[in-house]
């Protein structure tokens, strides 16, 4: 039975710092899905929140507990700050392509809810993407392309994970598993995510007795591009607004000033303006008239791309935008060296899992910070508290892959979370999605599927048993 030290479960920010910082002599593989389907480290833009030095580490963890509504755990939030601004200093050492001014200085720029300007970014607004490829170019472990569709768990111990290739199947055996999946975006009907991004790890895990935590804490991105019936929708960052752009209705009256809010506001009061608004009255735009279109096209090149795609090429006034869901503060439950709690072997990171640090409401451009720090915790964690499993194997799960409702169930939990576990919540709805979300495990459905259904129900149970509206959850007041 070949036994490997280190499986790595993903190919995005997260994964890629713990393949990176994992010591030579350690035998580790990555296993992924197909890159076609993507990641969401690919589609970041804005950048990453960093300290612009010693002395604004504090204003920077000051800003992230703001933002967390209260319910950040401190010491993640102190943790991401501080090891984010060295591991930043180390990979800008070692020639990370972040994009800088004519004295070589990297640009920093202002995004909502930070007091100054300290996102780093690079290629304008590729910063995942060029950072994910810097990552990936220096990492010499293999990767191979599969689902993971299972974790192989007994006795307080995991000993790897089932890998299913095409339908052909295997357990992969290692000493340490670390899960670096992502979110579950993709489980929404309106979202910025890509496909593959299905939160099946979260549902494997819960399925498997681990703790979820802050599940019902989903983070909304006020200004996705609302154009087309895809359900993976560009985004319009932050970064714009923070250069000028400005959010109003079809007479470009700025209305975000009625609802006590203004382009820089968080993410989740934004959300929910710019929602009662387009509920209440038809439409917002984003308007992006103030930008000089030479300019745009060599500052914001994924977003001039996107808009000239929609029709919407430049000198344009203005682009409609929509809340869509970006990002999962919820995961698997972990400690402060990213273990999974009660388990030897076990280690997630990244947005799979939930290190408390972004409490109700992430601070923006802070979740490629906290995946690239993590990674790092993991992997440090490992080598030097390398985990050796006693020999033990396991039968090959012989569930189908696929079942002939996936479809149709799949399109359900996407409504379902969309309408009922959205920007905006009511108490019956909510009861109603748990209602609509357990009927649907009777269904003939594949594994995955399964465990992306029990990932959606986590959701909704997370967010029925939450006491009061906080950050990113908000219940309408006359249904608490
Ligand atoms: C449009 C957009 C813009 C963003 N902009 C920013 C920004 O400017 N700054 C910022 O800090 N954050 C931003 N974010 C958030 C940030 O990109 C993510 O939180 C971060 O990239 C997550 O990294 P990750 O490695 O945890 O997960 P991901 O990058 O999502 O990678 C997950 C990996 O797991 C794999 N996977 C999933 N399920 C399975 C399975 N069952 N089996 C095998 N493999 C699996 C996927 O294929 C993928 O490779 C943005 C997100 C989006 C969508």
């Amino acid at each position: 039975m070949p036994q490997i030290d280190v499986l790595i479960i993903g190919s995005g920010a997260a994964a890629l710092s713990a393949a990176f910082f994992l010591p030579a002599n350690i035998r580790v593989a990555l296993v992924s899905k197909p890159r076609r389907l993507g990641c969401n480290t690919e589609f970041a833009q804005g950048g990453i929140a960093c300290a612009i030095d010693e002395n604004d580490i504090e204003s920077h963890i000051a800003d992230t507990l703001k933002a967390g509504a209260g319910r950040c755990d401190a010491e993640a939030a102190k943790i991401l700050a501080t090891k984010g601004f060295s591991l930043m200093k180390t990979l800008a050492d070692m020639g990370a392509p972040l994009d800088r001014d004519e004295n070589g200085a990297p640009l920093r720029a202002r995004e909502a809810a930070h007091s100054k300007p300290r996102v780093l970014r690079a290629g304008g607004d590729q910063t995942g993407a060029i950072i994910g490829e810097f990552l990936l170019e220096r990492v010499n472990h293999p990767i191979c392309f599969g689902e993971i569709v299972d974790l192989l768990i007994d006795g307080g111990r995991c000993y790897g994970a089932t890998i299913d290739e095409d339908g052909k199947r295997e357990n992969i055996y290692a000493h340490n598993v670390v899960i670096a999946s992502g979110g579950f975006g993709a489980l929404y009907d309106v979202t910025t995510n890509p496909p593959a991004i299905l939160g099946e790890l979260q549902g494997i895990a819960a399925l498997r007795g681990r703790k979820l935590s802050d599940m019902h804490f989903t983070q909304f991105h006020p200004t996705a591009l609302d154009m087309d019936g895809a359900a993976q929708k560009p985004l319009l960052s932050e970064a714009l607004r923070g250069e000028g752009a400005k959010i109003v209705d079809e007479n470009n009256r700025r209305f975000l000033e009625d609802y006590g809010e203004n382009e820089l506001s968080p993410r989740d009061r934004l959300s929910r303006a710019i929602f009662a608004h387009i509920e209440s009255s038809g439409r917002a735009y984003l308007d992006l008239s103030g930008f000089d279109s030479r300019y745009f096209a060599a500052r914001f090149p994924v977003a001039n791309r996107q808009l000239t795609l929609f029709g919407l090429k430049p000198p344009f006034r203005k682009a409609p935008i929509a809340p869509a869901f970006h990002y999962a503060m919820g995961g698997i439950a972990v400690d402060k060296n990213a273990r999974v709690l009660g388990l030897r072997g076990l280690y997630a990171i990244g947005e799979a899992a939930c290190t408390g640090a972004h409490g109700a409401n992430r601070l923006a451009s802070n979740s490629l910070l906290e995946a690239l720090v993590f990674g790092k915790i993991a992997a440090d964690t490992i080598a030097n508290d390398p985990n050796a499993n006693p020999a033990k194997t396991f039968g090959v799960l012989d569930e189908p892959r696929l079942g002939k409702d996936d479809d149709e169930v799949l399109s359900t939990i996407k409504k379902t979370l969309g309408r009922r576990a959205g920007v905006i919540r009511e108490r019956a709805s909510l009861k109603q999605a748990a209602a609509i979300l357990d009927a649907l495990t009777d269904r003939e459905i594949g594994l995955l599927t399964r465990r992306s259904l029990r990932t959606a129900q986590a959701i909704v149970e997370s967010a029925i048993e939450a006491e009061e509206s906080v950050g990113a959850h908000y219940v309408k007041e006359e249904s608490l």
